[in-house]
């Protein structure tokens, strides 16, 4: 059988959910390899990411590399403020959307640049969580009509840099997470003689669901509840500072997967501002904070790697509610902020790496004979395997689990051989493989026996760390989108689980993203002498970067940024080399000079135990150097 002839490429679309969960930036060409549109939708260039990786070759770039389309970065901010606008006008909603971007969802200087620049004709701002962040923020953002939102705790250092910020033209607001931050705030801006604009951090009761509904709700850590939220107001009122407070902000969490619980969100948070404006606060600003969800499952639905609405659903129940909220008052409609991290940036990057080897699962074969002396235990478990079939599996799954319970105790106690086990265990896998065969063409599947695909499949060995460059799949049990690049054309013959090169055994990928299920294997294809096999990790931009860390001393990977070009190809726009082998050294503080001459003096009393000739010596010392100037993975 071919594997060309009965397959498509339209199957492997299909199979891999690639026109689900690619929102339009993702395509598979005639030959099989998957390429990167320059923009979300039809007329979109392509290019194809087996070329790119090519293209890196050339230059000296190895695996792993996290490709990011700046392109990308473009689409998801005009897409955002295009749909915002659409039902501001739809609606005749007579206040603004501003969109910032909060910047601890990928830090990168790249990335906070290209969104200032790109979003400067929407007037997108950013969102500074820390010192740090502020700093990032006053310097790349120049217009003064975006907004500069200040979350986080804030000592004197922080409220004063701001404070600059605002006297240098900056629309910088406070939010205020802490009641004790109020006094700090008024008492510098007091001594700097500056005007700050304030808002104020609220706890809904509203909870986002899914994977952080923690961050928001009742028992959130962050923010006012409202008798704190009273007594703010009781303080800037008694101080005649009440006109500071312009603003209220929630963030109910990440990766909201239910337009109800976004809705409700709005809705209460409509009732506070309702009330601020109503005790004389001079409110212009609603910020909703973050939760806008990306469908890294492709199923629209409310499991926590999706979600049950489009982007345009988002902002149309957000603007509806707001005005229906504020329909029988006299207050202006606010400003909206959403501050849309995850949504902006996930699309972004891509993880690439080659597998480097795989390992099947393959019991040594069972012909169903056995020698007539042989062990009772055995003959059972033989009997199993020969009565198998379609209509029995389940029953004989149960007995061969029985009897191989058996053969254990039976060894323990001494009244079985080794070589009587090790028959056993043969028959037993023997039996599984064939229930793993009769179970594809079955509906129903015990549960007891859905791990059974799992089992038997194959491991590829994957040229990336886990907990570098993924640890969401780590830490918390994320689905990222992850298939082959090329050779799409071709049938998927083999079912795989995906683990790196760090020596942990929570290193792998077991969970695959599919419409209804999470499926525990992914379709792969045979290795083939001499030619890479690469896989991609998509929608990686949001959270994963600084996450990330050093497990085993692997360190950042490559990275590359391409941009489509006027001629319908791409240009390499910047290019980072990972880190090297002294880099990653010396984050745990070795120094590698100094490693370097401790190895040289091992190998200095080597030559003279003359175990080694001078000339040898230096052979060493040159693959040792090497060794700390090269890459942390693996290098063909
Ligand atoms: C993390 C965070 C965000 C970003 O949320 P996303 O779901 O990634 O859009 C926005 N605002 C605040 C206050 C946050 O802490």
């Amino acid at each position: 059988m071919n594997p060309i002839e009965t397959w498509s490429v339209e199957k492997s679309l299909d199979l891999y959910g690639v026109r689900l969960w690619g929102a339009g930036y993702f395509d598979i060409s005639k030959t099989g390899e998957m390429q990167i549109r320059s923009g979300s939708g039809i007329s979109g260039k392509k290019v194809s990411i087996l070329e790119i990786i090519s293209g890196l070759k050339e230059r000296g770039l190895e695996m792993p590399v996290l490709l990011r389309i700046g392109d990308f970065l473009n689409s998801r901010i005009k897409l955002l403020h295009d749909s915002f606008n659409k039902f501001i006008k739809e609606y005749n909603y007579k206040g603004k959307y501003r969109g910032v971007y909060p910047i601890k969802v990928n830090q990168q200087q790249q990335v906070v640049e290209h969104i200032t620049d790109f979003g400067k004709q929407y007037h997108h701002g950013l969102e500074a969580g820390s010192k740090a962040e502020l700093l990032v923020a006053i310097s790349f953002l120049t217009d003064p009509d975006a907004c500069l939102i200040c979350n986080g705790y804030k000592d004197q250092e922080f409220i004063d840099l701001g404070l600059f910020a605002r006297k240098m033209g900056l629309n910088c607001i406070f939010v205020i997470e802490i009641p004790s931050e109020l006094e700090l705030i008024l008492e510098r801006a007091e001594t700097l003689k500056i005007e700050p604009r304030i808002g104020v951090r609220i706890k809904l009761t509203s909870s986002g669901g899914g994977q952080w509904a923690a961050s928001g709700g009742d028992r959130s850590v962050f923010g006012l509840n409202m008798t704190q939220v009273v007594e703010l107001i009781d303080v800037l009122r008694a101080k005649g500072k009440l006109e500071y407070l312009c603003l209220l902000h929630y963030h109910i969490g990440s990766q909201i997967p239910n337009i109800r619980d976004i809705r409700a969100g709005v809705q209460e948070a409509c009732r506070v501002y309702r009330g601020l404006a109503e005790e004389g606060a001079h409110m212009s600003y609603l910020d909703l904070g973050g939760g806008l969800a990306v469908d890294y499952d492709g199923s629209s639905t409310n499991s926590p790697s999706s979600r049950n609405y489009t982007l345009d659903e988002y902002c149309a129940d957000i603007i509806d509610t707001v005005i229906q909220n504020l329909a029988d008052t006299d207050f202006a409609h606010p400003t909206i902020i959403t501050e849309s991290g995850r949504a902006t940036v996930a699309y972004y990057s891509i993880l690439l790496f080659n597998i480097l080897d795989t390992c099947k699962f393959e019991p040594q074969p069972f012909n169903g004979k056995l020698p007539v002396d042989s062990a009772e235990i055995l003959k059972n478990m033989g009997e199993v395997f020969n009565t198998l079939n379609q209509k029995n599996f389940q029953e004989c799954f149960n007995d061969a689990v029985f009897y191989k319970d058996q053969l254990v105790q039976l060894f323990k106690q001494g009244q079985i051989s080794l070589r009587e086990r090790a028959q056993g265990e043969t028959i037993f896998w023997n039996i599984v493989v064939e229930i793993g065969r009769m179970m594809v063409k079955s509906k129903f599947i015990p549960s007891e026996m859905k791990i059974i695909p799992a089992i038997l499949s194959d491991i590829y060995y994957g040229n990336f760390s886990v907990f570098q460059s993924v640890p969401d799949i780590w830490a918390i049990n994320h689905l990222f989108p992850v298939m082959p690049i090329h050779r799409l054309n071709e049938k998927p013959l083999r079912e795989g689980i995906i683990s790196d090169i760090t020596c942990d055994c929570d290193g792998v990928i077991d969970r695959f993203v599919d419409l209804r299920n999470i499926r525990e294997t992914l379709p792969l294809h045979e290795l083939r002498e001499g030619e890479e096999y690469y896989l991609g990790v998509f929608l990686v931009g949001a959270y994963q970067e600084t996450l990330g860390d050093l497990h085993n001393l692997l360190g950042d990977t490559n990275v590359v940024t391409i941009m489509f070009n006027e001629e319908g190809g791409y240009d390499i726009v910047r290019e980072l080399e990972g880190d090297s082998v002294a880099d990653v050294l010396s984050y745990v503080e070795y120094d590698p000079k100094a490693m370097l001459n401790r190895i040289r003096k091992t190998a200095e009393r080597a030559v003279s135990h003359k175990k080694i000739t001078a000339q040898e010596r230096r052979e060493i010392m040159d693959a040792y150097s090497d060794g700390f100037r090269g890459y942390t993975y693996f290098e063909r």
